[in-house]
């Protein structure tokens, strides 16, 4: 096994930097503040509002139950792992408007965020303790098990040819922050910042500031002053290993079956809602900046690209957002 960043805690870092913002608001009433496990990472919350306290806990249920219940592919009781021994079934009603939204982003990114890639992902078990470099013919040979264009989706029931695995893995905690958000409609909230992995959900009037990760180290390379949005990034330092000096990562390319080799480090992706930021960054991240940029536009969201080589590159829309911290990154036009 190669070696890893300490991931949880490269997310604290991140979260910390969205959670630091929030301090201007509110200051009457009191915060609350709680982290988490769940979903495979460190997630964190911060809350005010009459039911700020009874908030950190239905964030960390609803994440933990959404994952447990559907979503994971590896957990025993979820609908998303008895659909794919089943082949298909009855897609959950609470999931049916998720899917709608993934549905349309594999089509409009022609397939770069693509939901059914479980058997791929398996392969290469990155992350995991079975992660290798699979051969060329098995790499093929997942392949040839992907693509959401061979599901039948009607009448909320879906079907699919053995082999095929759903993998929610690049969607899940942007699923969980909208649902979470529905939650905060139903109680007394004024303002939140919700933190999972990657993805975080800024809630509430005024304004919040958000660090981007630093690929290259465990700080911030970039601030973002935002109002009540969803961010989530995708990069090539989340999770990795390394063989004969080659960085493989967890973002396949459902073109090639290999880890994107485009020149980006990460994509932050800002959005109304969560399924669509985090699978936007995944797609955008695979797609490059060019494509990213014309996919973001067709759902009215903005993006920042990081490249490797310090190069930084955000849409219109969030240009005059975007403050550039670490003398290794520089603004560039177009690429
Ligand atoms: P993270 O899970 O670290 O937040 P992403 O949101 O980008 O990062 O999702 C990456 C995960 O999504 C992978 O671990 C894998 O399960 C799955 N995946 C990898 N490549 C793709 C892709 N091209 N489209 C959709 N899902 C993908
Ligand atoms: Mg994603």
């Amino acid at each position: 096994m190669g070696k890893k960043r300490p991931v949880t805690i490269i997310l604290a870092l991140v979260c910390a930097a969205a959670l630091a913002s929030g301090a201007v608001y509110g200051a009457l009433s009191k915060e609350y503040t709680g982290s988490f496990t769940a979903m495979d990472t460190y997630n964190t919350v911060k809350v005010r509002g009459a039911d700020a306290k009874k908030a950190l806990s239905s964030v960390s249920e609803i994440t933990s139950e959404l994952d447990t219940a559907l979503l994971s592919r590896h957990s025993d009781t979820s609908a998303v792992n008895e659909i794919n021994l089943n082949r298909g079934g009855r897609i959950p009603e609470e999931l049916a408007p998720y899917l709608d939204t993934l549905f349309e982003v594999y089509e409009k990114s022609g397939g770069a965020f693509d939901f059914t890639l479980g058997t791929l992902t398996d392969l290469w078990g990155i992350g995991t303790e079975n992660e290798r470099v699979p051969s060329d013919d098995e790499i093929k040979k997942a392949l040839a098990l992907t693509g959401a264009d061979k599901l039948d989706y009607t009448d909320g029931k879906i079907k699919f040819p053995e082999g095929i695995s759903l993998d929610f893995g690049a969607a899940g905690k942007g699923i969980a922050l909208d649902e979470i958000e529905k939650e905060f409609g139903r109680e007394k909230i004024s303002r939140a910042v919700v933190s999972l992995g990657g993805s975080i959900m800024l809630y509430g009037s005024g304004e919040f500031t958000v660090g981007i990760k630093d690929p290259r180290s465990a700080g911030y390379m970039a601030v973002l002053t935002l109002g009540d949005c969803f961010v989530s990034t995708s990069g090539n330092y989340e999770r990795y290993f390394e063989k004969d000096g080659v960085r493989y990562h967890h973002i396949l390319d459902p073109g090639t079956g290999y880890p994107v080799n485009s020149g980006l480090a990460g994509v932050t992706v800002i959005a109304p809602g969560g399924t669509l930021s985090d699978a936007l960054s995944t797609a955008c991240f695979v797609l490059g900046r060019e494509k990213g940029e014309t996919l973001c536009k067709e759902f009215g969201c903005e993006a920042v690209f990081v490249y490797e080589d310090g190069g930084v590159y955000a849409t219109d829309g969030v240009k005059d957002s975007l403050e550039i911290t670490d003398d290794y990154y520089r603004a560039e036009g177009v690429k």
